[in-house]
């Protein structure tokens, strides 16, 4: 709703002032538009026109008053008298400091264009303010000579303080709606508008605390006391999976509600925290607000509102919440910390952990991390001393760990054409027997990673990209994972025209169903994946047949690692614990264990102990004995001793540049180019250009660069300088990534 539409603006001139408008889209900075003195403040949104269109956009900083006969010689090319006046202010609240200034701070990290990032905060801003209803109160005329029927007589009883609408108040009444327009005609009834009640419960910090063990209680305390300082401060919360992590942070949630102010809860999946949300109503009494992508439009716009206003006092949210517009921050929290699901890869690629950090130290607020497997960057920043570091040791309620054992696959294989090694099976058989759940991870979707041809050699690879076609049998096609290309199971080979002689290789969770049907026929198997459980509401489902004890046994993707509790499940088989090993990432040793851990801690979470049996053929590998021993932290030691020396992160600082272009000889082109032109800066690496592990995607030809500073230099500078006088033909293309966590 535009409330102040600018009457003639040109003859206004006299008292304009010019003042910096953010819209966005892709310039490199606002744009200078002129508004009557004193209307418009910083963070006011705003409708401006932009050649022939109009758009919405954001006041950004004001600049000083300028009389309108006077163009400042030092700025000749901003002449005032050139400059458009906005159209109009829109009637919301502004965007507050702090928001404005983690979009500047988040667009200088990323090298994005500032107005890309405004347009992720400004996205589900609503421009249609809801139309007021209307109801009715008692009037103030006195009694008329109209005379009250016993239909007149119940309307007039049915009033109450606050409004009722006509449709509410004539059932209450049993009168007809002819009886209450008679009423207001004679002045007894008057139209009020009806308050739009807040669309989020508040949540009751005592509505039901806790118990806690003192362990849990002493961390509690020092969380309390961050929130009551009321400045910056950044922990990291470790502790074993099964710990109660989330009741203690709960209890820093409980304390900034008390003080009336707002708090951001990010969790890497959003659309799996079914068991979250109904965690805090249990604590707090109400659902909080809940934000993410898919979201619908309408609640998504609701959301932003009450969050603006400060109605909405919890939201937990993807990590897209960190542009929403909290006047009052009080504390924020990240949990599961070390997922890989916070980096955004599309679009504006940002890290919604590190950037949940500097949203807290713009707002002035506690950041808490959480994880039972923190990543080494928060544990470098713990080793600094930028991090406070809290841990929670023991398991809650006197579960145990799971007992982790190697399943040696080289000397207990599994039969020709399974997967399942007689060990894992006859583990299972026991479990079941006990009545107690067994689960089967394998953290690949589709039948098979691979169809190949038995006659030729010839395997079936994407028409876009180069990467494999996951066969999945359940949908009768074979699928791209990276492009979402699908095309049925041919009959013949397309190379040799061979008939049924091509045969899916290795395992995905599909195969290990069809292996445990025949191999468990009794067992009632449930499979959890991110396609197969499509909504959050399908998930709740899944969950609750689980803990229900529906369910005997559980295949699922990395899905299942998320941190849900099962009560009953004590066994957990990992079909290849050495996937994920490959592939030259950076971090591909790190992750593995962060998962496989994940996974395990589903185990053996109430009174039955759990177990997990490890299926590798790389027994010897640090990874394998790291989990076996359950010692994290010597893992992660020898990790950062590995990347320390050469200045890998989070020792150093990386960034990579991904060449891409329509053909490979451009690619390469421009790749050496860009190559070429590296800058020479004692400390600074430059690494490639190489073909990129997925060298085509999408049908586009890729190389990619890697740049590696020590930590005491930001690439920022080095890369605007770099590439400042590149030029790219239409069809080609520079991305940067600043802190790659993918390496494809
Ligand atoms: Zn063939
Ligand atoms: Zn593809």
């Amino acid at each position: 709703m535009a409330d102040t539409i600018l009457d003639k603006p040109e003859r206004q001139r006299e008292t304009q002032t010019r003042i910096s408008v953010l819209l966005p889209l892709p310039f490199p900075g606002p744009l200078d538009y002129l508004a009557p003195a004193d209307m418009v403040h910083p963070g006011d949104i705003v409708t401006v026109p932009l050649g022939r269109r109009e758009e919405i956009g954001c006041v950004w900083d004001t600049q000083s008053a300028v009389p309108a006969d006077f163009a400042p010689s030092t700025e000749p090319a901003i002449d005032i008298k050139r400059l458009r006046a906005i159209r109009s202010k829109q009637a919301s609240t502004p965007l507050p400091q702090s928001l404005r200034r983690f979009i500047d701070w988040l667009a200088a990290y990323t090298l994005t264009p500032p107005g890309l990032v405004l347009a992720m905060a400004i996205r589900a801003y609503n421009a249609q303010a809801p139309r007021p209803h209307l109801g009715w109160v008692r009037g103030d005329a006195a009694l008329t000579d109209l005379r009250i029927t016993p239909a007149r007589q119940r309307v007039l009883d049915s009033l109450g303080n606050a409004p009722r609408t006509t449709s509410d108040l004539a059932a209450a009444a049993d009168a007809s709606p002819a009886v209450i327009r008679g009423l207001a005609a004679a002045g007894m009834l008057r139209e009020m508008p009806i308050p739009v009640s807040a669309p989020f419960g508040t949540p009751d910090p005592n509505f039901r605390t806790p118990h806690l063990s003192d362990d849990q209680e002493s961390v509690a305390t020092e969380l309390r006391h961050a929130v009551d300082a009321r400045k910056y401060s950044a922990t990291l919360l470790e502790g074993v999976t099964g710990s109660g992590k989330t009741e203690v942070y709960l209890e820093a949630v409980a304390e900034c509600l008390r003080q009336g102010r707002q708090i951001m809860v990010l969790l890497p999946e959003i659309a799996l925290s079914s068991q979250w949300t109904d965690r805090f109503a249990r604590r707090f009494g109400v659902q909080p607000a809940i934000w993410h992508s898919d979201l619908g439009g309408k609640r998504r716009r609701e959301t932003w509102r009450a969050v603006s206003l400060g109605q909405a006092s919890v939201v937990v949210g993807a990590r897209s919440a960190l542009f929403l517009p909290f006047p009052d921050l009080g504390l924020i929290i990240v949990d599961e910390e070390h997922e890989t699901a916070f980096k955004q890869e599309d679009g504006v690629t940002y890290h919604g952990r590190d950037m949940a950090v500097v949203r807290a130290r713009l707002a002035n607020a506690p950041v808490v991390l959480v994880s039972a497997t923190p990543s080494l960057e928060s544990l470098a920043n713990v080793e600094s001393g930028r991090y406070r570091h809290l841990t929670l040791h023991a398991r809650h309620g006197g579960a145990v760990l799971p007992e982790v054992a190697l399943v040696d696959m080289r000397a207990h294989p599994p039969e020709r054409g399974l997967f399942l090694s007689p060990v894992l099976t006859e583990a299972i058989d026991q479990t079941l027997e006990r009545k107690e759940q067994a689960m089967l991870f394998l953290n690949r979707r589709g039948y098979a990673p691979l169809t190949l041809c038995r006659a030729c050699g010839y395997r079936m690879e994407c028409p876009n990209c180069s990467a494999w076609l996951v066969e999945h049998r359940a949908r009768r096609l074979l699928a791209c994972h990276h492009c979402g290309h699908t095309e049925p199971l041919p009959d013949l080979c397309p190379n040799c025209q061979a008939e049924g002689s091509l045969v899916p290789i290795g395992p995905g969770i599909e195969r290990i169903l069809e292996e445990s049907r025949a191999r468990f026929p009794d067992a009632r198997i449930l499979v959890m994946a991110s396609d197969t459980l499509g909504s959050p509401q399908a998930t709740a489902e899944a969950v609750r047949q689980i803990s229900h004890r529906e369910v005997d046994l559980i295949i699922g993707t990395q899905i299942v690692a998320k941190g849900w509790h099962f009560p009953h499940l004590t066994l957990v088989g990992v079909v290849d614990a050495d996937l994920g090993l490959g592939g030259g990432d950076l971090r591909a040793a790190e992750r593995t264990v962060q998962l496989l851990h994940q996974v395990a801690g589903r185990a053996g979470r109430a009174e039955a102990p759990g177990r997990v049996l490890l299926q590798s053929y790389l027994g010897e590998h640090p990874v394998m004995q790291a989990l076996v021993s359950n010692d994290y932290r010597a893992f992660m030691e020898q990790e950062a001793a590995q990347r320390r020396p050469g200045f890998w992160p989070p020792y150093g600082r990386l960034a990579a540049l991904i060449v891409s272009a329509a053909t490979p000889e451009a690619a390469d082109a421009l790749a050496r180019t860009i190559g070429e032109h590296a800058p020479q800066i004692p400390g600074v690496q430059i690494l490639g250009p190489a073909p990129a592990p997925l060298a085509i995607l999408r049908g586009r030809h890729r190389r990619r660069l890697l740049l590696r500073t020590p930590r005491n230099l930001a690439v920022q500078p080095i890369l605007r300088h770099w590439l400042a006088g590149l030029r790219t033909a239409s069809q080609e293309r520079v991305d940067i990534d600043i802190d790659p966590v993918s390496f494809l």
